[in-house]
C-alpha cells in the first residue's frame, strides 16, 4: 500500500465547544466548524495543522464509540489516520497479511472521506485509521 502522509490525529473530547479552546486559543489553530456522522454517533471538527489536521471527536450518544472510549480511558488521543492512495487496495493487502480489521470495507466518514479502522490488537494498541480523499 502507499501511505501518503499522516492525515490527522483523532482526539476524543467530552465537548468540542469546550475542548476546542486549547487548540484554537492556545495553539492558534483554525476552527472550521463541525460535521456530524449520525450512524457513527460522532460529531467531528477538523483543525488544519500544515499538511495534516487535528480531529476533535465528540459523541452524539452515550453508547457511541467515543463515549465508550472516554468512559474507559478518559479524554485524549484516540486514533491516528494515514492517508492512502487506494483504500480498497490497502485493505486487501492487510487481509492478505491476516491483519485484524474493524472495517473489512471502507465506509464514509466525516467530510465524505473513505475510511476504515484496523483493530488495535493488530497494531500494538493504537487505533489506526486509513483514509482516502479524492
Ligand atoms: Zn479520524
Amino acid at each position: 500500500m502507499k501511505i501518503l502522509k499522516i492525515d490527522h490525529l483523532g482526539i476524543a473530547v467530552n465537548s468540542i465547544d469546550e475542548g476546542k479552546n486549547f487548540w484554537t486559543d492556545v495553539l492558534g489553530l483554525e476552527f472550521e466548524g463541525t460535521d456530524t456522522v449520525e450512524e457513527q454517533k460522532v460529531t467531528t471538527a477538523f483543525l488544519p495543522v500544515g499538511e495534516s489536521e487535528v480531529e476533535l471527536l465528540e459523541s452524539t450518544a452515550p453508547d457511541g464509540p467515543i463515549a465508550k472510549f472516554i468512559e474507559k480511558r478518559g479524554e485524549g488521543f484516540q486514533h491516528v489516520a494515514f492517508r492512502v492512495e487506494n483504500i480498497e487496495e490497502a485493505l486487501q493487502e492487510l487481509k492478505d497479511k491476516r491483519i485484524r480489521l474493524i472495517d473489512e470495507k471502507p465506509r464514509i466518514g466525516a467530510g465524505g472521506a473513505k475510511i476504515a479502522f484496523l483493530h488495535p490488537k493488530a497494531t500494538n494498541g493504537i487505533l489506526v485509521e486509513l483514509c482516502q480523499r479524492d
